[in-house]
Formats: structure tokens, C-alpha cells, sequence
């Protein structure tokens, strides 16, 4: 029987069952010294002779996020504040881009609208205007809490973004006092504010699956080459293959279709530098290696 694993509680697994039952499932003998298992493996279970769930298989991994460790998900939901701390909206192009990369597909908040609304628009409408979801919202006043609901599309939903934009407050909001979320997991330690907390996949509705731990940095530019960056930027794609070289860049190239776009407004100046100083990060970090 088939699942997906929810939890791992010292060894035993919970696994949501293609069935809508929950089971708590060990792992076959010869299946641990094979693999580790990650809460949103989908598994192959079977009861054994004493009636006991096993992990019997887990399916390959379409995607890993390791802080905190989950397999599998499929829409990782971008968190910002507005201010306090201030954005970084180099920081979230890049966090589009790689989430693109990692074939996650991703919806941004700006979080903390109370604290500057007029800017906050501005910012939801320059992500919106590049083809994202992106809401704005207030856990202070509650404006566009509303509209949260609306970003919840995958099976497995993870929510990322740096200390203190209000990740923690909204997860509380959204699967409310029941299930109360008191740590993030830090990005230098691995570890939460409150240690003795796992992370866990709890059902939202009865498609979806919410990550109740909110992390950070999960992804890194590792692996990313600088010429496919341009197609991880999704507002580039109509453009690309119609400049003059092939193997255009789109930085100072004569002919280029991106360049063009930009000077025509149909690409926003600030995506397209974001893209340059990308793309220059991925230059140095190659040299480096
Ligand atoms: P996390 O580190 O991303 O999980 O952020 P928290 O949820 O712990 O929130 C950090 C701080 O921001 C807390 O003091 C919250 O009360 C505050 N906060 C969260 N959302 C809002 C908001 O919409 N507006 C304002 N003004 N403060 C907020
Ligand atoms: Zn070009």
C-alpha cells in the first residue's frame, strides 16, 4: 500500500495512506541501511507477519529541502516583510529563481502590509507583473489574510523565508491554535529555537499537506550554470531564442530580444538588473571553484 510519510516520531513512522488512514510504520531491516526516511517520502508499506505497518520501498525524490529535511515538495510558499526586517527583493528574485530550479513552484507574501502598504502594493504588482501569485498581507491587522487560502495549490507546501517576516505567525494562523508552531528551524544551527520539536507534514485540506516548521535557506546556487539562469526568470521566457546569438545572455550582446523588452517595458528594469547581478554571483562563484 502506498503513502506518504507525515512525521518520524523516534524510528516510527506516521504515513498517510492512499486510503485516508494514518499508520505508524517501521522501516524494513534491509531498506535502512539503504536509505534514509524523509518526512514527504511517499512510501510502499506492507503489514508484516505481526500485524506491524513496514516501510517496505521509498519512491525516488523529486525534490529535497534539507532545514528543515523534507522530500517532495511541490509549491514552497515565499515569505517577506515588507519592513522590519526590511526586504531584500534581490534576495526573493534569487529565491524564485532557485526554487524554479529546483522544479518547486513557488508563491510569494509579503507579509507586514501595516507597515508600509503603499510599498508593499508596489511590490506585489512588480511580482505579479513577472507572473507570480504574490499577496500582501498583515497578521497586525489582518488585511489579506483572506487570501492566503488562494496560494495553497500543491500536495506538499513548505513555507521559506528569513527570521523574523512573520512565517511563524502566519503558519499559526493558518492551522490555528490546534496546532501551535513555536520554532523556526536557524539557518546556521539546523536546529530550532525550541529543540525538541521535529518538523512534521500536517493535513490541511484534502489535497494538501503544510510543512508546520517554517525554514530557511533551503536551496543553494550549487549546481545552477548562468545560461539557463534567464529561463528560471519567468517574465524572459516569451523573449528567449529570438535574440541574435544563440547563446546570447542577454547582458551586452547587440540584438538581444531580453534587452529589447526591457527598453519596451515589457520586462520590468529591476527583474532584468536582478537577472545581471545573478548572473555575475554565478560568474564569480564558478571562478572560485
Ligand atoms: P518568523 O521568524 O518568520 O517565524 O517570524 P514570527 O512569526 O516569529 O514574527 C516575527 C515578529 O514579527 C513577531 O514579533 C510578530 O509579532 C511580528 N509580526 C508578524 N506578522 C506581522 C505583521 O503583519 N505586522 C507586524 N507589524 N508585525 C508582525
Ligand atoms: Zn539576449
Amino acid at each position: 500500500m502506498n503513502g506518504i510519510v507525515l512525521k518520524n516520531q523516534n524510528g516510527y513512522f506516521n504515513v498517510l495512506l492512499d486510503n485516508n488512514e494514518t499508520a505508524s510504520c517501521r522501516s524494513r531491516g534491509k531498506l535502512k541501511k539503504k536509505t534514509d526516511i524523509l518526512v514527504g517520502d511517499y512510501v510502499d508499506c506492507e503489514l508484516d507477519d505481526s500485524g506491524q505497518m513496514l516501510i517496505k520501498d521509498v519512491y525516488p525524490r523529486l525534490t529535497v529541502l534539507h532545514r528543515p529535511p523534507i522530500a517532495n515538495v511541490d509549491q514552497l510558499i515565499l515569505v517577506s516583510a515588507i519592513k522590519s526586517p526590511d526586504l531584500d527583493q534581490y534576495l526573493l528574485d534569487k529565491m524564485i529563481v532557485l526554487s524554479e530550479y529546483a522544479g518547486i513552484n513557488p508563491a510569494i507574501i509579503i507579509n507586514k502590509y501595516d507597515l508600509d502598504p503603499s510599498h508593499a502594493l508596489s511590490v506585489r504588482y512588480y511580482y505579479v507583473n513577472a507572473g507570480y501569485d504574490c499577496i500582501c498581507t498583515s497578521l497586525e491587522t489582518k488585511y489579506g489574510l483572506e487570501n492566503v487560502q488562494m496560494l495553497l495549490k500543491g500536495k506538499i507546501i513548505a513555507f521559506s523565508g528569513p527570521s523574523g517576516v512573520g512565517k511563524s505567525s502566519l503558519l499559526n494562523y493558518i492551522l490555528g491554535s490546534s496546532h501551535f508552531i513555536s520554532g523556526e528551524v536557524s539557518s546556521h544551527s539546523g536546529r530550532g529555537k525550541t529543540t525538541t520539536r521535529h518538523a512534521e507534514l500536517v493535513r490541511y485540506s484534502d489535497h494538501s499537506l503544510l510543512m508546520d516548521t517554517p525554514g530557511y535557506t533551503l536551496l543553494n546556487l550549487n549546481h545552477l550554470m548562468p545560461e539557463e539562469t534567464a529561463y528560471l526568470f519567468k517574465d524572459f521566457r516569451p523573449y528567449l531564442g529570438k535574440c541574435r546569438f544563440n547563446d546570447c545572455m542577454h547582458d551586452k550582446e547587440p540584438d538581444c530580444a531580453v534587452r529589447d523588452a526591457v527598453q519596451n517595458g515589457d520586462i520590468q528594469l529591476e527583474r532584468y538588473n536582478n537577472y545581471i547581478k545573478l548572473l555575475s554571483e554565478l560568474n564569480s562563484e564558478k571562478n572560485r571553484r
